[in-house]
């Protein structure tokens, strides 16, 4: 029987599904697999189910030869922490969840907005600490979302998806940066480059893949040309933002504030990103509702059972 190895525990609606096809095999453990672990993964099993933090690297493949894994399904959309080219090379075909996690992460950057925007995370904290006196008509003010322009950088699947949100819910003007023209069924307007995007919009959103390509995309240069009330929202992947020039510019006030889920060294968070009352810190949460881990389970799923049916990989990278 074809064997299969999860690298976390899944919904157990997908390790139901797996297990109807397949010798499953689910590692207990919540955290990234070691190298010992991914090597014994590529030897020992026809498919593996990574995610996110497995890190699958060039040297991974290189120090296993004649591999019995032929397909790494990974669970979640983003794949930088495969080398796709390297896994290719090696005969392991590689796919991904694209979609099942759209609405779900886009609703955290809209969360992310509105509690930098509103300073809700800083008001929290007041009520909480027992330091909150009573309402007055200038405690707390904030930023005004309705009416305001959000600035996407990689309009994708995310990217058009958190737009629509800005534009039917909130009357947002939408801009955007990504390296194609969209063909899009609401307003939007692309940038002519991503500094001229930064200097003109209320809300940066960034909403692109991670990986060299994006590696510090927004680093001191863009930081500087965004507006000193400005807010930046980070939903996709924490190497995309140069934490230390964030960290700075935010101890500067050179922006308004900033949303995070995801971080350059996570789950390391600077305590100097801790300490800055200007800052919202999620727990990489973007897709983080039962419904939508399932619907990401099941999709790993298909692409595992259309592999070995040999039909084409439904979601392949
Ligand atoms: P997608 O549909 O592939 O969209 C990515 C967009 O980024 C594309 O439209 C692409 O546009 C643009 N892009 C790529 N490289 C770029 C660059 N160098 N400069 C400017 N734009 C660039 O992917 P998605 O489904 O929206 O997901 C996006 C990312 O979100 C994922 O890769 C993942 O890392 C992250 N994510 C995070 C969470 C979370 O829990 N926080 C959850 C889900 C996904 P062009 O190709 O037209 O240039």
């Amino acid at each position: 029987m074809t064997r299969v190895f999860m690298s976390r525990p899944l919904p157990e609606r997908v390790q139901a599904a797996a297990r109807a096809r397949f010798d499953v095999t689910v590692r207990a453990e919540t955290g990234p697999l070691s190298r010992a672990e991914m090597l014994e993964s590529l030897r020992e099993y026809d498919a593996v189910v990574p995610t996110l933090g497995d890190l699958y690297d060039a040297s991974l493949f290189a120090d296993v030869p004649s591999p019995r894994c032929r397909l790494l399904a990974n669970f979640g959309v983003g794949y930088n922490h495969i080398d796709v080219d390297a896994a290719r090379a090696a005969g392991i075909a590689v796919s991904n969840t694209p979609g099942a996690v759209t609405d779900a992460t886009a609703d955290t950057a809209m969360t992310l907005m509105l509690m930098s925007a509103r300073r809700a995370g800083e008001g929290e904290r007041i009520v909480r600490a027992g330091a909150w006196e009573g309402w007055h008509p200038t405690q707390l003010l904030g930023m005004h979302l309705s009416g305001k322009t959000v600035g996407i950088v990689g309009m994708g699947r995310i990217g058009q998806a958190i737009a629509r949100r800005c534009h039917f819910g909130f009357g947002m003007t939408v801009a955007y940066h990504s390296r194609s023209e969209k063909q899009l069924d609401f307003p939007a307007t692309r940038a002519d480059s991503l500094l001229a995007l930064a200097g003109s919009v209320d809300v940066v959103v960034i909403a692109v893949p991670g990986g060299a390509e994006t590696n510090h995309l927004i680093n001191a240069d863009v930081l500087a040309a965004m507006q000193p009330h400005a807010h930046l929202i980070n939903i996709a992947r924490g190497n995309v933002v140069e934490e230390a020039a964030l960290i700075g510019a935010l101890e500067q006030g050179q922006i308004g504030g900033a949303g995070l889920d995801v971080y350059e060294f996570e789950p390391r968070v600077p305590d100097a990103l801790k300490a800055l009352e200007n800052v919202v810190l999620l727990p990489h949460i973007g897709t983080a509702a039962l419904e939508v881990r399932e619907d990401m389970g099941l999709m790993s799923v298909n692409n595992l059972v259309a592999f070995f049916d040999d039909q084409p990989l439904p979601n392949g990278v």
